[in-house]
């Protein structure tokens, strides 16, 4: 390895670490405005000179920024960011903030060190999440340690990470215990979505670390032969589709934008732009809808379209992006607002984590200012104080199966969700009819979460718990994950006294669940549910209760709530005769290896003979605490109707007939 002179004289560098690459030249398009003299020394043989000439066009370079860092001199560190800038000095990595505090990865880094066999910890170490972090560490202190720290762990890691390509067959015939070893860390380093994260980051830690002594021109030759590595793997190894692939394309578009000088730049910027061109109305419903069904890459999504848009505005592109595509990121806007809750959390519903106020709120004042004449979205960023409240309340979206009734936009209103839509991508949980219900301030019925994605045994026991059909507030048998997820809209009626949905599900082969929801005078829900088909076993109803005091009987078929915050509800479900209710131990998981105890219920039927299973299930939110008001339910048409359905149900004695015709 040759080491140059240069670099001893520095004395930055530690010994092997960093070499010229003259290979970095042949990248790069040396007739691009600006690189005269870098093309005039390498074509004089002087490349070291050349890599001089190439570090300070950089260092001067005006005119191409991100959105994240669009003056350098303004950049600021929050107190965590600053601690895991410090941590990284010490190789206490931040790799996931499901797993803190974090791991220490060894004086001499240990790049595949994986203390718990979560995929997601393996995998997201390789996103260098701290490299960011050390960049305003660096800018805010202007202390080198940040600069000379990054640069060797950069080294480190493209020396620890080869990537190796080898298919499932040679890797299991291999005896060479190094390159099985390689192949198989390959596997976590160099995973598109992750080569993806670096690939748009270093764009940052480029722009901050780029006047350090540590950042030499050999150090910057290994980074042009570093990200070109990385942009041609992506180029090559697109994900198939889903939210890996849009983030993907969304971060070759930097790559090319934020590096036109590489020869590839067009190219990495043009597939950057039609897979989010052609994605985009793959990904996206008609109605806004992200089609896995999971509120939280909703607005992951949201955030990929909205950052390609402002890199191109940015650096001149926009008009690559044709006005269908500004549309639908509005519509997606849109769908997101009436989907969550008046504090601005969202459902929890498939592998979805809760955004918290804050953040909606940052990105809500980005997305307004993208769309300045939605005077709705203005509204929910300004928080009421701008713009119009939407002039709507109940809201269906019907290709993705979600369903929104409320009686307002306050914190003080009622609001139930539901998910009842059809198959949806990876995240997606087989939950098909589920819902949360708001009202007065409290998420009544959360979802149960997801709380981990995959990995080894323990693992994925926690996350087919979360996942599973039983831990929702829908309708199983035998508690039996669901073998179909593909709701069908029979009825959706969002106005009026008595408003509607009627969604159903083949949730097994031979069982089909129809599950009625009518919203009374904007004030209580009564929801039917009728199991058909010749399946047998016990048809379990299920409801996931919220945290906290929640008193019920068997003698009644009740549950309610006790709370002093003025949110509470009373449910009781009618049954046949011999229906039981079974308590047992729930949880809800709001982030990432965060979960909390709670109670999940069941109300269950026998069900034999071919005869449907009917519950009608009554559920009064209300201020006050306790087991009012009284609630009675029946069947007025004795059996299931394909065409049709007739109840009765009286509040505190008073009768009110429900019911549709098909
Ligand atoms: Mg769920």
């Amino acid at each position: 390895m040759i080491i140059t002179a240069a670099l001893f004289a520095a004395g930055i560098v530690i010994a092997g670490a960093q070499t010229l690459r003259p290979e970095a030249f042949e990248l790069l398009d040396l007739d691009y405005p600006g690189l005269e003299n870098v093309r005039a020394l390498h074509n004089e043989g002087e490349d070291l000179q050349a890599a001089y000439a190439l570090l300070d066009y950089y260092r001067h370079r005006t005119g191409i920024t991100t959105p994240e860092i669009r003056d350098i001199s303004r950049i600021k560190i929050t107190g965590q960011q600053q601690k895991w800038a410090d941590d990284a000095l010490q190789h206490t990595f931040f790799v996931h903030k499901g797993y803190q505090p974090s791991f220490n990865y060894g004086e001499d880094i240990d790049w595949r060190y994986w203390p718990i066999k979560d995929n997601e910890l393996r995998w997201q170490l390789h996103r260098h999440k701290w490299f960011t972090p050390m960049g305003y560490a660096y800018r805010v202190s202007g202390d080198e340690k940040y600069a000379e720290e990054w640069a060797r762990q950069y080294m480190d890691w493209i020396r620890k990470n080869p990537f190796v390509k080898i298919d499932k067959q040679e890797y299991e015939l291999t005896s060479d215990s190094v390159l099985k070893a390689d192949a198989e860390n390959a596997r976590f380093a160099w995973r598109p979505l992750e080569v993806s994260h670096r690939l748009q980051d270093q764009t940052f830690q480029f722009q901050l670390f780029i006047d350090s002594p540590a950042f030499t021109p050999e150090f910057l030759t290994e980074f042009i032969v570093n990200y070109y590595r990385h942009a041609t793997h992506i180029i090559n190894n697109y994900s198939k589709q889903g939210n890996h692939l849009l983030f993907e394309a969304q971060r070759m578009l930097y790559a090319g934008s934020f590096f036109p000088e590489f020869k590839e730049a067009g190219k990495w910027r043009k597939s950057g732009v039609d897979i989010l061109n052609r994605e985009i109305h793959i990904q996206v419903y008609d109605d806004g809808g992200q089609f896995e069904l999971d509120p939280h890459y909703h607005l992951a999504c949201i955030e990929i379209f909205m950052k390609s848009l402002l890199i191109a505005d940015l650096n001149g592109f926009r008009n690559e992006f044709p006005e269908i595509y500004t549309d639908t990121v509005e519509d997606m806007i849109m769908f997101y607002l009436n989907i969550c809750f008046p504090d601005y959390t969202n459902p929890c519903f498939s592998d979805a984590k809760i955004t918290g106020r804050k953040e909606v709120l940052s990105h809500l004042k980005k997305w307004s200012a993208l769309f300045p004449e939605n005077k709705f979205i203005r509204y929910f960023a300004t928080e009421g104080k701008e713009g119009t409240m939407p002039d709507w309340l109940s809201k269906g979206f019907l290709t993705s199966g979600f369903f929104v009734f409320r009686n307002g936009w306050g914190q003080d209103a009622l609001q139930m969700t539901v998910k009842a839509g059809p198959k949806g991508e990876w995240h997606c949980q087989p939950d098909n009819g589920t819902f949360e219900m708001w009202y007065n301030g409290t998420n009544l019925f959360p979802d149960s979460g997801s709380y981990v994605y995959a990995g080894d045994k323990e693992v994925m026991e926690w996350r087919n718990w979360f996942r599973a059909s039983a831990h929702h507030n829908t309708l199983t048998v035998n508690e039996k994950n669901f073998d179909n997820t593909e709701s069908k809209t029979l009825l959706w009626q969002p106005e009026g006294d008595v408003q509607i949905l009627v969604t159903e599900n083949q949730s097994y082969k031979n069982l089909r669940h129809r599950r009625t929801i009518f919203f009374v005078d904007q004030k209580y829900f009564v929801i039917v549910d009728e199991a058909t088909g010749s399946m047998e076993g016990w048809v379990n109803l299920h409801y996931q209760m919220p945290r906290g005091n929640v008193p019920n009987s068997r003698e009644d078929m009740t549950f309610y709530t006790d709370f002093s915050n003025g949110s509470n509800f009373f449910l009781r479900c009618f049954g046949p005769e011999g229906m039981t209710m079974r308590k047992e131990k729930g949880w809800r998981s709001t982030d990432y290896m965060k979960k909390e105890q709670r109670m999940n219920v069941s109300f269950n039927i026998r069900k034999e003979d071919g005869t449907p299973a009917r519950f009608i299930t009554v559920i009064y939110p209300k201020k006050e605490a306790g087991k009012t008001p009284s609630l009675e339910a029946k069947f007025i048409n004795g059996s299931f109707n394909e065409k049709g359905l007739k109840i009765q149900v009286r509040i505190d004695g008073k009768k009110k007939n429900l019911g549709y015709n098909l």
